[in-house]
């Protein structure tokens, strides 16, 4: 498994200047490549693989401007190139892909990656000699450690918490805030532990999360909190020259405002996640298989839905569960909101958006709309892992009356 550790970077105004040509002279290397790969299927059918485009740049290095720049940096690109095009392939093999998306020029840079090399070092017990990765920090005992840049030397970073397993990959990324720095480790895998206590949670626009306990997170909503600003923000942009040194400056603080709202969003999301599964203490959490993208299409309730973000909020619980051996399941969403989690009839009136009570008809079951969607999401996932089919067969294997007529 791997992990990614974020830190924050100071480099010095040089170093900036340096970090900012080098992101320039990777993005021409990307358009470089792209377009002769490109140009050789084009003109010749000739597929270019990744090797082939890898091997030719140290002798591309000789003698050119390419080798004042870090030869792992140009790696990293090319890799990066080589992974846009995997992507592309497989989207060709998926019939159901929309679009094919073939990769694309690039207009900016914001990160350049490069691998922590492996050196020889001599074994003093036994004299032999054994590759040992090398070190991508240098610890200074002081509040700010160093983390080395190939050929560009040694950048100030806050390390916050120390990073666990072995580093691979370092990443310098420019934000609208500032530079981080991001290390990925390899990390042996967690074991899964027995699931002993489940819930359901139910997303959506008016609370945020409500669990099958009855229990709801109320939704943030940053983006509309932060609407008036940034449309504020948005109205200067535009009444200031393109390109003047004013219109740059409107466009670095409607950036740092855009920024401050994803921020936001990612450490509520990453903190509701982390205790559904450790300050709640459950193993095993199942929600539905919502697809936002398609949702959004609904236009009356797209920007809600996106200010949500349900899907990054999965993504984070199943990236948690994987992390630290618990589960993450999801299932099926059809009728959720519509069927009694009681006696399992689905509602004859279909319940609009508005009404928060469900109200069941033929049991009298009076709940909150939510709170019986995650009742009904625990159930569904119960079933699946007693390999039943959800809408045949619920209803008498829940209701104990109708379960002796049929068993006798
Ligand atoms: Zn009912």
């Amino acid at each position: 498994m791997k992990r990614r550790f974020k830190y924050r970077a100071y480099p010095t105004l040089a170093q900036e200047r340096w970090l900012y040509a080098e992101l320039k002279h990777q993005k021409k290397l990307y358009n470089y490549m792209l377009e002769m790969r490109s140009q050789m299927w084009e003109y010749g059918s000739v597929s270019v693989s990744m090797y082939e485009q890898i091997n030719p740049l140290s002798k591309l290095r000789e003698n050119s401007h390419y080798s004042e720049h870090p030869q792992d940096l140009q790696v990293s690109t090319l890799k990066r190139l080589n992974a846009a095009y995997d992507n592309f392939f497989d989207r060709c093999q998926d019939g159901k892909a929309k679009k094919k998306g073939h990769p694309k020029f690039k207009r900016s840079v914001r990160s350049v990656t490069w691998s922590v090399r492996k050196s020889k070092v001599k074994d003093k017990a036994t004299g032999t000699f054994k590759r040992v990765r090398q070190k991508p920090i240098r610890k200074t005992g002081t509040r700010l450690d160093r983390l080395k840049v190939p050929k560009l030397g040694e950048v100030e970073i806050r390390r916050h918490r120390p990073f666990l397993g072995d580093p691979k990959e370092v990443t310098l990324k420019k934000t609208a805030r500032g530079w981080y720095c991001f290390i990925v480790c390899e990390v042996p895998d967690t074991l899964k532990c027995v699931p002993k206590s489940a819930c359901g949670i139910d997303v959506g626009t008016y609370d945020f999360l409500t669990t099958s306990d009855g229990e709801t997170t109320p939704n943030p909503r940053f983006y509309r909190t932060a609407e008036r600003k940034l449309a504020k923000l948005q109205r200067v942009l535009s009444r200031r020259q393109r390109g003047s040194k004013r219109w740059y400056k409107a466009k670095d603080t409607l950036a740092k405002q855009a920024d401050i709202v994803a921020c936001q969003r990612l450490d509520f999301l990453a903190k509701t996640a982390y205790s559904l599964f450790h300050h709640k203490g459950f193993d095993a959490v199942v929600a539905e298989k919502l697809k936002p993208s398609n949702m959004v299409k609904y236009r009356y309730l797209a920007k809600s839905i996106s200010d949500a973000s349900w899907g990054m909020c999965f993504d984070w619980c199943d990236w948690v569960a994987k992390r630290d051996g618990k589960h993450f399941h999801q299932v099926p969403p059809h009728n959720t909101s519509q069927t009694c989690s009681e006696c399992c009839q689905k509602s004859p009136i279909k319940l609009k958006l508005s009404q928060r009570v469900f109200h069941c008809p033929s049991c009298g079951l009076k709940l909150d709309r939510d709170h019986n969607a995650a009742l009904n999401i625990l159930h569904r996932a119960a079933c699946a892992l007693r390999g039943e089919v959800w809408d045949a067969i619920l209803y008498e294997t829940r209701n104990p009356l109708l379960q002796q007529a049929c068993w006798g």
